[in-house]
């Protein structure tokens, strides 16, 4: 039999009481694309913000094989350990547009955290743009919060714009790399470096060690390069070892020294209103977007114009041109 929908001030007494069935369930609402659940979504999320917001949130970001699930598990066990309280691990992968899921969060690549009564793990929501997607686990995060999570992992992969995402959302952004051959700062883009409030050279272990020392070395020295960040922190370049729980505690007593600074600073309060403001405007072009890309008159020309600009038929501004018209005309209908 189908189970019942509850309603709306179910879920948002379920959440704040921390039950963690009508958690998951109210987070498969905010990820679906269906109008009606979305409506639902929409009115607990909003009944759930007076109750959000009281949390440390921290982005962690690596490539594949930087060692991101091994290092969220033990990083998740030591702030459990050290501070209580509970912790969620969202992410945000981009691949799983395309591949129809994404292994990222999956509950079994944390094995530690998996069975931790204190810890939600939710895989990243796989339906939708990049904006979509980063937008439903930014609505995600306010459940978890008035959930009592007081503790925000989100996890990408570092692939570019989804690290600009998860900067847009967390309090701490946090990249993991890797020791390579000599020129480590070849692969890592400049934006992204500047977005980080901590690097951490992971696998810093066994014959590893002085490699990751020396890349370490070479990070501080770039980021000497770069201008001084707002927040007034310098942003920190640790060693560590995941896989043997080696500098983790370091790190963590740096992530909440950061927190520190920066509530007493006020950049902290600065940022998530930045933030705020960022998903405001975020919401509306996404919304703008989808109104326009499924509006069924410009689903009936939109491949035509596309095949004129490519033919040299017309330019891209007339084409541009002719179905924005045609939209707004809709529009008045
Ligand atoms: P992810 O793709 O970023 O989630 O990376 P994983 O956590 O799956 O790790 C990729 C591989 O690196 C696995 O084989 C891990 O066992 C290994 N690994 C992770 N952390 C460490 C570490 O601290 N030291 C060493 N030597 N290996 C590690």
């Amino acid at each position: 039999p189908k189970k019942r929908q509850l309603s709306v001030a179910e879920f948002v007494e379920g959440i704040i009481k921390g039950d963690v069935t009508i958690l998951s369930q109210a987070v498969t609402l905010v990820e679906s694309v269906k109008p009606e659940h979305q409506a639902v979504a929409q009115e607990v999320i909003e009944k759930c913000l007076p109750y959000s917001g009281n949390s440390v949130r921290v982005g962690i970001s690596g490539v594949p094989g930087a060692g991101k699930s091994t290092s969220i598990d033990v990083f998740g066990l030591h702030v459990l350990e050290k501070y209580a309280g509970k912790l969620a691990v969202l992410a945000i992968d981009p691949s799983s547009e395309r591949s129809k899921g994404s292994i990222l969060g999956d509950k079994t690549r944390m094995e530690q955290l998996s069975v931790h009564p204190s810890s939600f793990i939710r895989p990243s929501p796989s339906a939708g743009s990049l904006g979509g997607v980063a937008r439903k686990t930014r609505e995600t995060i306010i459940l978890c919060e008035a959930a009592g999570f007081d503790k925000i992992f989100v996890e990408t992969v570092g692939v570019g714009q989804s690290e600009t995402a998860v900067h847009s959302m967390v309090d701490f952004f946090l990249l993991i790399q890797l020791a390579g051959t000599g020129d480590e700062l070849q692969g890592i883009k400049r934006g992204i470096m500047e977005m980080a409030d901590g690097i951490v050279i992971n696998k810093a272990d066994g014959d590893n060690l002085d490699r990751a020392k020396l890349a370490a070395t070479q990070f501080r020295n770039a980021l000497h390069l770069f201008p001084a960040p707002e927040s007034g922190w310098t942003p920190q370049v640790m060693t560590y070892s995941g896989f043997y729980n080696l500098g983790v505690k370091e790190i963590w007593d740096m992530i909440y020294e950061y927190i520190a600074f920066v509530k007493d600073n006020g950049y902290f309060e600065y940022r998530r209103n930045e933030q705020s403001k960022y998903w405001m405007y975020e919401s509306i072009n996404e919304r703008l977007r989808d109104s326009f890309y499924h509006n069924p008159a410009i689903e009936a020309m939109l491949a035509e114009k596309e095949q004129q600009v490519l033919q040299g038929k017309l330019t891209s501004f007339v084409a541009a041109k002719s179905l924005l018209d045609t939209y707004f005309g809709e529009l008045k209908k």
